[in-house]
């Protein structure tokens, strides 16, 4: 395999935050899908940017202003060519993913989205992408269709054709499950969706950390995605669209910088993206995320890509020897996020267990209740990987598991 050169200790001295002990054991991260940790870099960026450029951007004729705007600007590049985005004036910088989702409800969706509309959404979906298109309807009278996953925790595409009707006037999916790993076939939805001109939003806050993303290849209309799951900080995260649905959506909030001019009772906006970044923008955040698509494509997202899926095959193998343990989700083309259960024993306590061996996992909905509630359970356990962890990391997190199932005494 291509991975045979990937070292992943060549890159794991590089995150201070990886050398420590919990409870008098070597850390073992695997809470990647919640938040990945930051290399060295990133953080280096950000101190570099207070120490020497801190000014407010897009403001200023003085040389600090200049700088600061400068390296916003081409942070903004960055996230462009990281994506395949044909202009940088196609990218948004939002708080994350949950703010890009809002912004499309509330600006495209209330604009365009009338009483009697359908928006499709997964069953799969994390609540950004649920909550802000029930808000929507509510508001506008449109309707919700739920696209079903089955028994492996996948969406078949014929289901997705059953419910496209001559009322769908959005869809709105998640590239990548945050709990069944999942990458879901969207290049096909969004294909059907475009032979009936309706827009396709990409829930991409999974899949942009781990796969190489093309939005031109995709044709997505939309794709939010969050930089903290990508090695960036927190707090900040992008919106991409489409040029013609930014041209037509009118501003999200109100405040400086997104206008253009302004009387005492009316304004007139500014142009694309600047029309949807009121207020003081996250300067530090957006130049930490481009340091941390540096890093990323310095080891090259297809190295990644094919790491994390050894990564995901080695720790499905040894986790199904374990006949306790219960895994959600069996799709062929999926990423490096594994849920699970071990008997009865709640995800809390599991988790409770795990940690004080020093592995770091997530126990709880994920904030996905929807697919609790069909599975009928209360919560899961997630392991979830990226590119510093090893398959020896693996091996002690399947001995503890081991352990539990003694230790919970089935
Ligand atoms: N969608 C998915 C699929 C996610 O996994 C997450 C984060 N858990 C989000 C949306 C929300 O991302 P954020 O909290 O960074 O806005």
């Amino acid at each position: 395999m291509a991975t045979q050169s990937f070292d992943p200790l060549k890159y794991r001295t590089d995150f201070p935050v990886l050398d420590q002990q919990v409870h008098g054991k070597p850390l073992i991260y695997f809470d990647n899908a919640a938040t990945t940790q930051k290399p060295r870099q990133v953080i280096q960026a950000i101190a570099h940017y207070y120490e020497n450029d801190n000014a407010n951007v897009h403001r200023a004729i003085h040389t600090l202003g200049e700088r600061a705007t400068m390296l916003y600007e081409e942070a903004r590049q960055k996230i462009a060519d990281f994506i395949n985005a044909p202009a940088a004036r196609q990218i948004v910088f939002t708080r994350g993913t949950t703010e890009s989702i809002n912004l499309v409800a509330a600006s495209w969706g209330e604009a365009f989205i009338k009483e009697g509309d359908e928006i499709i959404v997964s069953e799969m979906e994390h609540h950004s992408n649920l909550i802000p298109w029930q808000l929507l309807a509510q508001k506008v009278g449109a309707k919700l269709r739920f696209l079903p996953f089955d028994e492996n925790g996948m969406i078949d595409f014929k289901s997705f054709e059953k419910i496209f009707s001559e009322r769908t006037r959005f869809v709105a999916i998640t590239n990548m499950s945050n709990v069944f790993g999942t990458i879901n076939p969207v290049k096909k939805i969004i294909a059907l969706a475009h032979e009936h001109d309706v827009p396709v939003l990409l829930d991409g806050a999974q899949s942009v950390p781990h796969l190489p993303t093309d939005v031109q290849q995709l044709d997505c209309d939309f794709l939010a995605f969050s930089g903290h799951k990508m090695l960036g900080p927190t707090g900040i995260g992008a919106l991409y669209a489409k040029e013609k649905y930014l041209q037509e959506m009118p501003p999200y909030q109100g405040g400086g910088e997104m206008i253009q001019s302004v009387w005492l009772d009316r304004a007139t906006w500014n142009e694309i993206p600047y029309k949807f970044e009121a207020g003081t923008p996250n300067i530090s955040g957006a130049i930490g995320l481009g340091a941390a698509i540096d890093y990323l494509q310095n080891i090259g997202m297809e190295n990644i890509t094919l790491y994390e899926q050894e990564l995901t095959t080695y720790a499905l193998q040894k986790m199904h020897e374990i006949e306790e343990l219960t895994i959600y989700g069996n799709a062929p083309e999926r990423g490096a996020v594994i849920s699970f259960n071990l008997g009865e024993v709640h995800p809390h306590d599991l988790s409770h267990f795990l940690d004080q061996q020093g592995i770091a996992v997530r126990a709880g909905h994920h904030c996905a209740q929807p697919i609790m509630r069909k599975l009928n359970i209360a919560a899961t356990t997630r392991a979830s990987f990226y590119l510093y962890n090893t398959k020896q990391e693996i091996d002690f997190f399947v001995e503890q598991l081991k352990e539990a199932v003694k230790f919970f005494s089935f």
